[in-house]
Parts: structure tokens; sequence; C-alpha cells
């Protein structure tokens, strides 16, 4: 049946939308940005309702409408809550999309689709230096025209994360370290590890947020074209190892298999240093997307038992209910106030239960939680460390 929506994007979300605009509103309690705000319409309920009857064409879309389309964090936590497991995020994803293209986005999403090059930039001068400080080597980048890069010794490529190899060298470096210990195997000359490609590329997940549907295939491509010759990815940040195993393939991009950071430990957990980190009173804060998203519950809490010789403090609400840092889905450039007092809101809850460190596993909540007031720490430097 032909939908009555205008916007082709909501188009093919229809069922979706429907769903929530005839929902009682079930999962109102649990979304961050509607309860830090304290608004009705930034409920899950109210933001798809907007974009549902802006695809109607009910009324003449501006920008403060087009404006709720990006009051979401992308923390799932509407979509666990939901007897549909309605997907939410993806369905907002689509609505900035559309409102990017008809020039509504707010100045912050545009502010990252436009500064694009020059992060990128950034990036893999970051990413170089990373190279030359961990003797690891640089994955060649596939060129603009499609043609594949120089060859390369290594088999398996690492991908750090933006945030991560950006804004928290140390943390990178020790994702390095990791990765080159646990992630490669011996080559058999006395037990050297093979080789390993760092990758200077985003996986595109902010324009992704931004609505810039365009940009995010291009930076897609030539993230899949780079790693063409490699046997597998590892990847750090659970924000780009979702976006790599769920939105790569729905939209037809083709990758070598994306293997956790989380996993390659677990994996390896019987050789990480039990007890090193006896004493220290750690809390792991779940991120979204590795819990939510990849339904990494067990993992990061078995790795810091290990370390620790104890199971970590939780938060208040932990694993499936976890409550969001205010890192994703652009919230710190789209809504920065919002941002900050979910952050500052998952400080105060830690230090109520009595503090130590917050633990947690993803680039983007080490950013926002940081300078709190806190000792933040995240998962793979604790295990470095450990092992030093
Ligand atoms: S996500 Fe589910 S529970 Fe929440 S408003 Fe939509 S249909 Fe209702
Ligand atoms: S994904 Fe999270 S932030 Fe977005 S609407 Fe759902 S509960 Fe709110």
């Amino acid at each position: 049946m032909k939908s009555r929506l205008k916007l082709p994007l909501l188009a093919a979300r229809e069922s979706e939308l429907e769903k929530c605009v005839y929902c009682p509103k079930l999962c109102r309690a649990v979304c961050p940005v509607g309860n830090v705000e304290a608004s009705e319409t930034l409920t899950p309920w109210g933001k798809m309702s907007l974009a549902y009857f802006a695809a109607r064409g009910d009324f003449d879309l501006d920008r403060a409408h087009a404006d709720t389309a990006w009051a979401c964090t992308g923390c799932l936590a509407c979509r666990e809550r939901c007897e549909h497991k309605n997907e939410v995020a993806q369905v907002l994803g689509a609505a900035r999309a559309e409102f990017f293209a008809a020039g509504l986005a707010p100045a912050g999403a545009v502010a990252v689709a436009a500064s694009w090059q020059e992060r990128s930039h950034k990036l893999a001068a970051s990413v170089a230096v990373l190279c030359r400080d961990t003797g690891t080597v640089l994955a060649p980048v596939a060129q603009a025209s499609g043609a594949a890069g120089g060859p390369s010794p290594a088999r398996t490529a690492l991908l750090v994360g933006c945030s991560y190899a950006r804004h928290a060298l140390a943390e990178a470096r020790a994702i390095v370290a990791l990765g080159r210990r646990f992630g490669t195997g011996a080559n058999g000359k006395a037990g050297a590890p093979r080789p390993l490609a760092l990758v200077p590329l985003c996986c595109g997940l902010p324009l992704l947020q931004a609505g810039a549907r365009g940009a995010f295939m291009n930076a897609a491509a030539a993230l899949s074209e780079t790693l063409r010759r490699f046997d597998r990815v590892i990847v750090a940040d659970p924000g780009c190892a979702l976006v790599m195993r769920r939105v790569y393939p729905e939209a037809g991009v083709p990758l070598p298999p994306v293997e956790l950071l989380v996993d390659v430990l677990a994996a390896r957990m019987g050789t990480l240093p039990a007890n090193r980190l006896a004493g220290r009173r750690l809390r792991y804060a779940d991120p979204c997307k590795l819990g939510r998203g990849l339904g990494r519950y067990d993992e990061p809490r078995a790795i810091l038992a290990r370390l620790a010789g104890a199971p970590p403090a939780e938060m208040p609400r932990a694993r499936e209910a976890a409550e969001c840092s205010g890192a994703g889905g652009l919230l710190p450039a789209t809504r920065p106030e919002a941002s900050a007092a979910i952050a500052a809101e998952r400080v105060a809850e830690h230090r109520e239960l009595g503090g130590g460190t917050l633990v947690t596993a993803c680039g983007g909540s080490l950013r926002r939680l940081r300078g709190l007031g806190t000792e933040v720490a995240d998962l793979y430097a604790l295990v470095a460390s450990a092992l030093d």
C-alpha cells in the first residue's frame, strides 16, 4: 500500500511512526533528553509524532520543529522499554536526513558536516602520531577515485575511533597496545606479534547523526575500500562498531569481519592479569551502544572482575536499564546544555553511591564524563595499565 507520508525516508518508516503516534507513551520515563528538559514534546512519543505529522504535511516545517529530531542521544532506552521494540533512534535519524536536506538542520549538525574535511585531517594526523608512538603501521588509504591504496604488511586493521584518537590519546595508545598484544596473534618468531595497521579514517557516524546521508555514504565507501585488503578489523569504540555492524550492511557497504575489542579481550580472559587492580573501587557504567546496541553487558564486567578480583560496583540502573551519559547522537553539538545536564546526573548518582572510579568503554562517554569532579577511566586503559 502506498504511504500517505510525503517525505520518502520517513514513508519507509511509517509503521514505526504510527506505533508511536497511537501509543500511550509507555517509554516516556526513560528518555534522557525528555527528562532533563522536562518536555513532553521531547519524549520519544512527542518526537516521533512531530516527525509523522511533518511527513504527512500537516504543518509547514520550520527549524524549531525540525530541531526535535536532534533531541536524541541514540541511547536505545525507549526501544528497550517498548513492547514493539520500536527503532525510534533510527527513525529520528531518517527524519534528520530529511530535515538536513531541506536546510533545516540545527547549527551544530551543519557545523559537523561543514567541518568534515578538517576533522578528517585532524584524525589522520592523530592516527599518524599513534603509529609513531606505538610502532604500528598505517593502513594505506584508498584513493577518492576508488583505487586501492598501496600494500600493507598487516592482515588485521584496528579502528580506534575518533573520540579516542582525537581527544583521549593516552587511552588510544592503550587500545593500540591491546590490539597488538591480543588482536594479531604471533608470527612464529619467538612470539613476536604480527603487524597491526591503524585506520586513519572515520566510520562516518557523526555525519549520519548530523543527517548528512550523502557525505556519510562517501565516508563509508572510503572506509570499505581501505579495509578491503584486510582479513578483519578490530573496533574499539562501540559507536563505530554499531554503525559498521548494523548500518553498513543495511546500506550494502561491504566490510571484512568487524570484531569488538572487548570480545578480543574477553576471549583471552585467562591471560589478563588477575587481581592487579585489587583494592580499587571501580563502578561500571554501561555505554548505551555497547550494552543495548551490541548486547555486551557481561564481557566488560568479567574483565573488570578479573583485574580487580571482585565484580565492579553498579550504577543505580544498569545493563538493559542503564542510563545515558549524554554523549551520543551529536547532543553535545546540538543541545550542549542538555548533554551536560545528563552527564552531571550520572556523575551525581555515582558520587551518591560512594564514588570511586567511574569506568566506561566508549570514547564519547569518556570525554563527556571527564572534568565533572569525579575520576573517570576507560576499560581498555585499565587493562593496559594492569599489564604494565
Ligand atoms: S517507542 Fe514504543 S513505547 Fe515508546 S512511544 Fe513508541 S511505540 Fe510507544
Ligand atoms: S533513543 Fe534515547 S534519547 Fe533517543 S528518543 Fe529514545 S530514549 Fe530518547
